[in-house]
């Protein structure tokens, strides 16, 4: 786990959808400790189409 990259990339607590969606495109980058929730991957696909 990238604890240096968590620590200066917290999830906002009130993170709207898109703010999810990038910081987990982040995440897989430079971490990837946990998978992209199915519910936000879902979204993630349906951007990549347009
Ligand atoms: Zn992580």
């Amino acid at each position: 786990m990238n604890k240096l990259w968590h620590a200066e990339n917290r999830m906002p607590a009130k993170a709207t959808l898109e703010q999810r969606i990038q910081w987990h495109k982040e995440h897989q980058e430079h971490c990837a400790c946990r998978e992209v929730p199915k519910s936000l991957l879902a979204y993630i696909k349906i951007k990549k189409l347009k």
